[in-house]
């Protein structure tokens, strides 16, 4: 690891212009998208982000501070991190776990604490707290193995529902809908690995909210988004803010949120993804401890952003008004499903010719099939303006070879 020299010969001529007195370094676990977009909210602020990650290029790579090349799924590098930076934080959840809780031990602040990343790291452990704290969730069965799966389907007597993988499981892989008879008649099961089975919702709504809660213990929402998803990739493709509800789903949905939040005693950001059923009951399906895919377009649509309140948390500054400013539709861009290697954004001129539409490109040096590559936001005066505009962009660019 090499400490930035420019860094260490400036610090002190900077002190002068700091907005606090203590200036902590933030350890930053992961070197994704969600990172480097943290990391731009906290060169804001001045503050220095240490990274650890094993892709030397990846997207935080080139505006963080420093960066520890290492697998985060080892002790080693996590140890390293946590040598340096005074507070450390992730934004992603498969993390090797036991050195965060020792870490946490030898009096390392971790935000969110690990024993929440623990419970959120295995969807059979997360749907049992729902359950044990009374919060709406899809009745659910932890299995492993054929016999297993049978009896859940029997008991609940299931025609259509939801298989799991407990661990590892990420953007939709390791999730399938699956049809009860198919498994009974064949006696075939996709994985043998542990389980969760739940029951299918039939969704009229599919809703994040993402929630901030500091070490005092207050308490912000940002507003409802609803996604919509590409059905074979399961990926979100559109997001809309503000999500369409009446008062008393919006009110019962922030009400569910902060629930989750308030038991797990979290403090940081949290995205709690929800069902909105046929007979307008919600159900809590999962949620993440970090800055969320669903909250990209605050940086734009928002008041504060979630990277932002995040970053507030960490330093102990008061929490953001996370108010909309304008209504916002916030569009994936996915790697083509035809090719991998390097690519450009075509219609990238046309596109940024139509006021309030925001381009954010991650940087990743090659595309692959569904990768996540960047998102424009696209601000509206009306959900239904912003919707009509995002129309208009998703029709005038893609992700292209770029033939060298
Ligand atoms: P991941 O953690 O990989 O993102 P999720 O558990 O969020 O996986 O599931 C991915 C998607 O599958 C959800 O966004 C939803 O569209 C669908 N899904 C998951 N669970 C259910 C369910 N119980 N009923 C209906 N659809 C579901």
């Amino acid at each position: 690891m090499t400490l930035c020299k420019s860094f260490a010969s400036f610090a002190g001529a900077q002190m002068r212009f700091e907005i606090m007195k203590y200036k902590p370094v933030i350890g930053v676990i992961g070197g994704g998208q969600l990172g480097r977009m943290f990391i731009e909210e906290a060169l804001r602020y001045n503050i220095e982000c240490i990274i650890v990650d094993a892709d030397k290029d990846c997207p935080a790579s080139v505006i963080a501070h420093d960066h520890i090349v290492g697998s985060i799924a080892e002790e080693g590098p996590l140890w390293r991190l946590g040598e340096v930076a005074d507070v450390l934080t992730y934004e992603i959840e498969h993390i090797f776990i036991k050195p965060l809780f020792e870490l946490e031990k030898a009096g390392k602040t971790l935000i969110p604490s690990p024993r929440i990343l623990e419970i959120v790291q295995d969807k059979g452990l997360q749907k049992q707290f729902y359950r044990d704290n009374g919060i709406p969730t899809a009745a659910f069965q932890v299995v492993e193995g054929l016999d297993e799966w049978k009896t859940a389907i029997k008991t609940f007597g299931w025609k259509k529902f939801v298989a799991k993988l407990r661990k590892d499981g990420y953007d939709g892989k390791g999730v399938q809908i699956m049809d009860a008879n198919e498994v009974l008649k064949k006696n075939v099961i996709p994985f043998t690995a542990p389980a969760v089975l739940e029951a299918f919702v039939a969704c009229k709504k599919e809703v994040s909210i993402i929630v901030a809660r500091n070490k005092k213990g207050d308490i912000t929402c940002f507003p409802p988004v609803e996604m919509e998803f590409d059905p074979v990739a399961n990926l979100v493709t559109l997001l809309v803010c503000p999500a369409k509800l009446n008062k008393k789903l919006l009110q019962k949905a922030n009400e569910i949120a902060m629930k989750v939040v308030e038991r797990m005693q979290g403090v940081g950001i949290f995205a709690i993804e929800l069902f909105l059923d046929q007979s307008d009951q919600w159900f809590v399906n999962e949620m993440a401890p970090r800055p969320h895919n669903s909250g990209h377009h605050t940086i734009e649509a928002c008041y504060t952003s979630q990277y932002e309140q995040l970053l507030r948390i960490l330093l102990g500054l008061p929490l953001g008004d996370t108010s909309v400013i304008k209504p916002a539709v916030m569009i994936n861009l996915l790697g083509a499903p035809d090719f991998s290697g390097p690519y450009f954004l075509d219609g990238y001129d046309e596109i940024l010719k139509l006021p309030g539409v925001y381009v954010h490109l991650y940087g990743k040096k090659e595309s692959k099939p569904m990768r996540k590559l960047g998102h424009i936001t696209i601000l509206g005066e009306t959900v239904k303006a912003a919707r009509k505009k995002a129309k208009w962009v998703q029709s005038h660019c893609s992700i292209r070879k770029l033939k060298q």
